[in-house]
């Protein structure tokens, strides 16, 4: 008779590489809506362009955060 661990859940303890958009929802990192942010170290890195309220991709963008992170 097999153990049943089933209905055990880990929480997320482990360093998780990147995150996808503060949404959370499915990104798609090679469509066309998303967008990279380009700092380096960045913990999220791609958002969806809606999720951020841009309507086109700039050239260079920072997030939120990192601009924070920055100090402006
Ligand atoms: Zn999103
Ligand atoms: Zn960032």
């Amino acid at each position: 008779m097999p153990l049943s661990w089933l209905g055990v859940k880990h929480k997320a303890i482990e360093v998780q590489d990147q995150g996808d958009c503060i949404c959370e929802e499915e990104l798609d990192r090679s469509a066309d809506n998303v967008i990279k942010c380009r700092r380096p170290g960045c913990e999220m890195q791609w958002y969806h362009l809606a999720c951020v309220k841009l309507q086109q991709k700039p050239h260079n963008w920072t997030c939120e955060a990192c601009k924070k992170s920055d100090g402006g």
